[in-house]
C-alpha cells in the first residue's frame, strides 16, 4: 500500500510538530510547506554583523513540555541545546530605583514577597498548591483534548477538578484573594499576559503559569530560542519529513468534499491526501480555501478577541549595558489605561508599557564582544497602522524611559537597528490584523469555544497553531501538533 500523502502548511512550532508526529508513524509520507525561506515562523531569528536575533519568543517556559515532546521521539532537550536556569527570573521595574529582581529560588522568593506584605510568603504556599494541581490537570490531561465535543469532559472527576480549579472566576479576582498589596498583584497577574488578555478577563484556571513562573523557573536556551527549532527541524528531516522552503501555498483545491491538492505562487501542484494547516488559522480558512469551505464567516473572525499585536525593536548596541537583566518588564506605568487601548478602545497607547531583553548579559555568542544584543516590545491592540513616524515616536517614548530608569545613554551607542510591527506580521505571516500572538484565552474562547481543529466541511483538512486549541504561547502551539496528530491517527485507525 503507498502511504498517505500528509501536506502540513507552515514551520511553526505547531507545524513542525504535527509533521514529525506524523512522519514518526511511518504511515503517512510527510511535507512541510513554509512560506519564508527559513523555519521557525513567528520564532525565526536574523543575523547582522554577529548580532543574532530571536524574532519573537524570548521566555522559556514549563521545561517539560518540552521535555514531554523530545522523550515522545525517544530524545531529550540536550541533544539538540543547552538549557540554563536564569537567576534572577527576571526583574520588574516599577519605577526610577524601584527594580525588583525575581529570585529563582523560592525560599528567596517568599522572602521578598514577605518584605513586601508581611505574610504574603505563607499566602504564596497556599496559592501555589492549587496553581501546582492546575498546571497537572491543565497541561498534562485539559490542553491535550482535541475539543471536538463536550462529551471529552465530562467524566465526574474532570468535572470536579474543574470545579476546583476556579475556572469561572476571574484571575484578577483570584489574586486578590491572597494578596492585597498592589505590587505582589502585579507580579501575580503578569504570567497571564502571555495568553493574550488581562487578568480580569482570563479565568483564574491559568494561575497555573504563576506555577509554571515561580516553581518551574525561567530558562534559556544557549545561542537562543532558535535553538528549539533548530533541533525540531533535525528531528523531522531525522523522521523522514521533507521540507520545502520558499513555498507559499496560495490554494487548497477541494472536491466532493475532500482536499485534493495544493498550489503554491510558483504555480507548482502539490496533491495530498491529508492537509494541516499550521499557517494562522484565518488566512488559511478565508484566503485558501474558496468561501463553501471556510469554517467561519468573515463576521465570525472579526467577533473574535484577538491577543494583542506589538511593536518590535532589535539593536545592536556597542558597549555593554548595565542596570538591566536577561529580561526586564517596564510596569513603571500603570497597565490600565494601556490595556484600554489594546482590548476595549483600540488606539496606540499614550504611555506604554514594554518588555526589554538583553540576552547577551547571559550568552556572549548573541553579540559581538563588548556588545550588546538589545530587543525591545511593546504590546500593542491588533489592526492599528504602523506608520514609520508612529514607530519612532514610541521608539523615543521607551528609549527616554528605559535610558533614565537604567541610568545611562544608549541611543547613541546603537549600530544596528530594526523595527516590526503589524504590517510585518501581515506580510510575513499573513497573521490576521497583524497579531503576534494569536486569539486570547478567555473564558468564551477556551476548549471546545476556540476555532476548531477540524474543517466541518472539508473532510481531510485539520488546523493546528496558535489560533486553535489549546491556544496561544510556545508550549501549547508544540502541544497543538500533538493534539492533531493524534486525531489523524485516530481517523486514520492507527
Ligand atoms: C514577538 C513575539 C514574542 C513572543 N514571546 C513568546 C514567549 O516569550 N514565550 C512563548 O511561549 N511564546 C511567545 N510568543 C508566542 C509564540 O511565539 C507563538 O505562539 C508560536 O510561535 C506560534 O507558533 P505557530 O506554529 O502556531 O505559528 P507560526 O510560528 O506563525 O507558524 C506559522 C507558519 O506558517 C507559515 N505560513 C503562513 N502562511 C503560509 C502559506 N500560505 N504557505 C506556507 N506557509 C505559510 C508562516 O510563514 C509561519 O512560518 C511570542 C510571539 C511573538 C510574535
Amino acid at each position: 500500500m503507498p502511504k498517505k500523502h500528509v501536506v502540513v502548511i507552515g514551520s511553526g512550532f505547531a507545524g513542525l510538530s504535527v509533521a514529525t508526529h506524523l512522519a514518526n508513524t511511518k504511515s503517512f509520507s510527510v511535507t512541510l510547506l513554509e512560506k519564508n525561506d527559513s523555519p521557525g515562523g513567528r520564532a525565526r531569528k536574523f543575523e547582522h554583523q554577529g548580532f543574532v536575533f530571536d524574532m519573537g519568543p524570548s521566555w522559556y517556559w514549563m521545561p517539560d513540555v518540552f521535555e514531554d515532546y523530545f522523550a515522545q521521539f525517544g530524545k531529550k532537550p540536550s541533544d539538540y541545546y543547552e538549557l540554563l536556569r536564569l537567576d534572577p527570573s527576571y526583574a520588574v521595574i516599577y519605577g526610577d530605583k524601584d527594580v525588583l529582581d525575581i529570585p529563582a529560588d523560592l525560599g528567596e522568593f517568599k522572602q521578598m514577597l514577605d518584605n513586601i506584605e508581611s505574610g504574603a510568603g505563607a499566602q504564596l504556599d497556599k496559592f501555589l498548591a492549587q496553581a501546582k494541581y492546575k498546571y497537572q490537570v491543565g497541561i498534562h490531561d485539559l490542553v491535550k483534548k482535541p475539543s471536538r465535543s463536550l462529551m471529552e469532559f465530562a467524566s465526574p472527576s474532570l468535572l470536579v477538578d474543574m470545579i476546583r480549579m476556579d475556572i469561572f472566576q476571574s484571575m484578577s479576582k483570584h489574586v486578590r484573594k491572597y494578596f492585597s498589596h498592589d505590587k505582589i498583584i502585579r507580579l501575580m497577574e503578569f504570567p497571564v499576559l502571555f495568553l493574550g488578555e488581562t487578568a480580569e478577563n482570563i479565568p483564574a484556571l491559568y494561575s497555573l503559569m504563576n506555577y509554571a513562573d515561580i516553581a518551574l523557573g525561567t530558562w534559556y536556551p544557549k545561542k537562543g530560542m532558535h535553538e528549539i527549532i533548530k533541533g525540531m527541524v533535525s528531528l523531522a528531516e531525522e523522521k523522514g519529513v521533507h521540507i520545502q522552503y520558499s513555498a507559499e501555498v496560495e490554494k487548497i483545491n477541494v472536491e466532493n468534499g475532500l482536499a485534493k491538492s495544493l498550489v503554491l505562487k510558483s504555480g507548482e501542484i502539490i496533491k495530498a491526501d491529508i492537509i494541516i494547516a499550521g499557517a494562522d488559522y484565518h488566512h488559511v480558512d478565508r484566503h485558501l480555501l474558496d468561501p463553501e469551505y471556510s469554517n467561519y464567516s468573515e463576521k465570525y473572525w472579526d467577533e473574535r478577541v484577538m491577543a494583542p499585536s506589538s511593536l518590535l525593536f532589535y539593536l545592536g548596541i556597542n558597549k555593554r549595558l548595565k542596570n538591566l537583566r536577561h529580561h526586564n518588564l517596564f510596569f513603571d506605568e500603570p497597565l490600565g489605561p494601556h490595556a484600554d487601548a489594546i482590548y476595549t478602545n483600540p488606539r496606540w497607547p499614550e504611555k506604554p508599557l514594554f518588555y526589554a531583553s538583553v540576552p547577551s548579559i547571559t550568552d556572549p555568542t548573541v553579540a559581538p564582544e563588548g556588545m550588546e544584543n538589545l530587543f525591545l516590545l511593546i504590546p500593542l491592540a491588533p489592526d492599528l497602522e504602523d506608520s514609520e513616524e508612529m514607530r519612532e515616536k514610541y521608539f523615543g517614548i521607551i528609549m527616554d524611559r528605559l535610558e533614565k530608569i537604567s541610568g545611562q545613554e544608549i541611543r547613541s551607542h546603537i549600530v544596528y537597528k530594526r523595527s516590526y510591527a503589524h504590517s510585518d506580521f501581515k506580510a510575513d505571516y499573513h497573521a490576521f490584523k497583524g497579531n503576534a500572538y494569536g486569539l486570547a484565552n478567555t473564558l468564551f474562547q477556551t476548549a471546545i469555544l476556540k476555532p476548531g481543529l477540524k474543517n466541518k466541511k472539508v473532510k481531510n483538512l485539520y488546523y493546528t497553531g496558535q489560533l486553535t486549541v489549546p491556544g496561544p504561547g510556545v508550549p501549547p502551539s508544540l502541544i497543538s501538533g500533538g493534539v492533531v496528530a493524534r486525531e489523524v491517527m485516530k481517523e486514520n485507525k492507527l
